[in-house]
This record gives structure tokens, C-alpha cells and sequence, in this order.
């Protein structure tokens, strides 16, 4: 394994610049841990505040070599880093967390379904399909169209996932070029997220269920915990993360998106090996955030308890919108709720981009709503809803 040039500081080196990798700056900055960035660019979003960065391609092994050198481990900030370069990796004695053989299956949704599915985890029903007929047949195993078809690899925050009327539908999926797979369209009465935060050693921690709601594939809100939640749903959601974390062997933090069934079931959708937007509001709202947990798994040191510090937190992605100048619009959401913690991620204002999120904590569920909606329009619109 390689050693850290001080081998008194833990030094991780962390795989893609976005917000993700940025937010774990500051509990790094509390634990003294060094983190050094494997960037797309010199000002992306977490080069900005991460001052060891080295600009490269998470595509390829010579830039992974590069940033892992020295460090005590690897982890990322997203999950698509190709399998065979983390295998390269730890053959040659550096130490990815989670592993590669963990992050296969936040990397491969048809994997994840297999594996899951062995597991007597409960998934939608689901099956990959090569051509349109194929398509017709898994329909018909599902009370027909509509279905959904979601590319296996590669997607994020709703792209790659179609909902299908007919197989003709399909073309931009079959189009990408990669393993399709259809799933049942299953009509959730929301959908919640279950994270936990697991060590090596096994040693892991629970975060509360939280309710996400989604606007067009993206996350656009989340409550913490989820409201009204059924202990017993809630327990089950728990237990499959737990039951997740530990057959696949994932370190760091796992975020396990569910959908809730109209008939009061718990479905698993998808996976994520890493701190995860539904988990955001534990920055502000949690005895330890998601980021801290992230890097105390990681570095295999003891966790940090995960209960709220507030009955409710709220959590409002800002995405890019009307105003273009975020930092000129603090000042007016700073006067209108002072209360609002804001999270800006120093990334151009595009269109429906993830730019930065806003929490507010506190006791009443419904103004914490209508406190961190109003700052996220604010920033996003420059008026309140
Ligand atoms: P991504 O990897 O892009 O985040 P997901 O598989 O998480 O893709 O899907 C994005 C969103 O699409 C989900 O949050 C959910 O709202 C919707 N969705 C995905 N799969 C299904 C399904 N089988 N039934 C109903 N809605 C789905």
C-alpha cells in the first residue's frame, strides 16, 4: 500500500471535481485530513477549495496513478471511473474505497438488479432486453405498456431513463448502444432514500429515512425523516440498506433511493456508493454530516453519530434558472431568511443544473417547507413562488 508522504495525516484522494467532492472539504479541513482532487478542469466546482488538485481524465490510469500516489486511499465523486482502472489500482497496491468490486453495482443497474434480486432485496420488476421485440415481451409480462427502459450504465439525475408508450419509443434508448433494460412503471406514492455510512471494519451507522421529491429526474426537494413514515416501512428500508451495505462489502457512504408502493412496500431503484444528494441535509440537520461520515469510513476511523438535531430539515436543490449572478442574490435571501444555511457549489448557471441547495431546520414542518422553498426560489428565480 502506499504511504502518505506525513504518514501522521490521512490523505484521501478523491476522483471528479463536482459539489460532492467540494463538500467534503470542510470536515476534511476538521480532521485534518488531506485531500488532494483528480479534477475535469482548474476551476471546477471542488478545485475551487480543494488547493491539492491535479487536472485529468477519470478515464484514464495514468491521471488515476498520478492522484492516488501517496495517498492512503481513493474515493469518488461519482461512479464512473471504468471497473478495470480501480481492479489496476488496487493490484497495485493503492486502496479504493468503496472497492471496485462494491462500486460495480452503482456503476451497472442490471448487475445491481441481479445481485439485489439474489439477495431477496425487493426491485421492480425488471429485465434486460437486446431489440424492440424483446421489449414487447418483457411489457407483456407486466400488464403491458407503459414501461420503463433506463440505459445501464452511465446515468444521472434522470438521464437515460425513458417511460415508453410502445417499443418504437424506445429507439433513442436502443440508440445509445449499450444493454437496455426495462423495468415494470411502478406507481410509487413517493420515493425515499436510506443511508448508512459502513467502514472496513464493519462498524456502521444509519442515517433517518428521508422523503425525495423529484421534478423531471432530478431531486428537487427532500424532507428529513420522511413524513409519516410506517415504522414498519421504515424498518424494512433500514434493513436493506444495512443488508446492501454488508453482502456487497461498501465502505463510505451507500444512499439506497426506494420507491414507497401505493400498497405500502419498499422498492429498491437505485444505488449510490458515495455521499448522495439526498443526503444534503444532514450538513446542517444531522449530529454528523453525510461528507464527515464519508471520510471517517473511508479512513476506517470510528463514525460519527447520525440523529437529527432538529425534528425536520429541509433540503431545496437550486437549479439553474433566471438569476444568473448567484452571489449578487445572497444578500436578498440572506435578509428574506436569515435562518436558510446556503450551499453554493461555484458552477455556471445553466439551465436545470444542480448549482447549489438550501437547508432550513426547525420544528414545524410545514414553515421549514415554506422557509427553504422561499430561499431556494429566491436564488433560483429571483422571486418566491
Ligand atoms: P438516474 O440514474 O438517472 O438517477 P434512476 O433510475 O434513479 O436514474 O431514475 C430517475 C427517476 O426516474 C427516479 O427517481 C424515478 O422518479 C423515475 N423512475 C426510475 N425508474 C422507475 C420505475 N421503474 N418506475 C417509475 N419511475 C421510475
Amino acid at each position: 500500500m502506499s504511504v502518505s508522504a506525513d504518514s501522521a495525516v490521512h490523505s484521501v484522494a478523491v476522483i471528479g471535481g463536482g459539489q460532492l467532492a467540494r463538500m467534503m472539504q470542510p470536515p476534511a479541513i476538521g480532521l485534518g485530513v488531506r485531500l488532494r482532487l483528480l479534477a475535469e478542469g482548474p476551476d471546477v466546482s471542488a478545485a475551487q477549495v480543494i488547493p491539492d488538485h491535479l487536472v485529468g481524465d477519470h478515464r484514464d490510469l495514468d491521471d488515476l496513478r498520478r492522484i492516488a500516489e501517496g495517498c492512503s486511499v481513493v474515493t469518488f465523486d461519482h461512479e464512473h471511473v471504468p471497473p478495470e482502472h480501480l481492479r489496476a489500482l488496487a493490484d497495485e497496491g493503492h486502496v479504493p474505497r468503496p472497492s471496485p468490486d462494491a462500486l460495480l453495482y452503482a456503476q451497472d443497474k442490471a448487475l445491481m438488479r441481479a445481485r439485489l434480486s439474489e439477495l431477496g432485496v425487493p426491485v421492480p420488476a425488471h429485465r434486460v432486453v437486446d431489440d424492440p421485440d424483446a421489449l414487447d415481451q418483457f411489457a407483456d409480462t407486466v400488464g403491458g405498456y407503459p414501461v420503463v427502459v433506463k440505459t445501464t450504465r452511465g446515468g444521472y439525475d434522470g438521464k437515460g431513463v425513458w417511460v415508453v408508450e410502445d417499443a418504437a419509443a424506445a429507439a433513442e434508448a436502443f440508440a445509445v448502444g449499450q444493454p437496455i433494460m426495462a423495468e415494470e412503471l411502478v406507481f410509487f406514492a413517493r420515493e425515499l432514500s436510506a443511508q448508512v455510512a459502513r467502514r472496513p471494519s464493519g462498524e456502521l451507522v444509519s442515517y433517518p429515512v428521508v422523503e425525495s421529491r423529484q421534478a423531471d429526474g432530478i431531486c428537487k426537494e427532500v424532507v428529513a425523516p420522511a413524513p409519516e413514515l410506517d415504522a414498519a416501512l421504515d424498518h424494512d428500508a433500514r434493513t436493506i440498506a444495512r443488508t446492501i451495505a454488508e453482502a456487497l462489502d461498501v465502505t463510505g457512504m451507500l444512499a439506497v433511493e426506494l420507491f414507497e408502493t401505493m400498497d405500502g412496500r419498499v422498492l429498491v431503484n437505485e444505488l449510490a456508493m458515495r455521499p448522495h444528494n439526498t443526503g444534503h441535509w444532514t450538513i446542517d440537520g444531522a449530529a454528523t454530516s453525510q461528507f464527515e461520515n464519508h471520510l471517517r469510513a473511508v479512513l476506517d476511523l470510528p463514525l460519527g453519530p447520525t440523529e437529527p438535531r432538529e425534528p425536520w430539515s429541509v433540503m431545496v436543490n437550486v437549479l439553474g434558472g433566471a438569476v444568473e449572478d448567484l452571489e449578487g442574490q445572497l444578500p436578498i435571501v440572506l435578509d428574506a431568511v436569515p435562518e436558510a444555511r446556503v450551499h453554493l457549489y461555484g458552477k455556471a448557471v445553466k439551465a436545470g443544473r444542480k448549482v447549489g441547495h438550501v437547508t432550513v431546520v426547525g420544528d414545524d414542518l410545514a414553515r421549514t417547507i415554506v422557509r427553504a422553498r422561499r430561499a431556494a426560489d429566491l436564488l433560483e428565480k429571483g422571486t418566491t413562488r
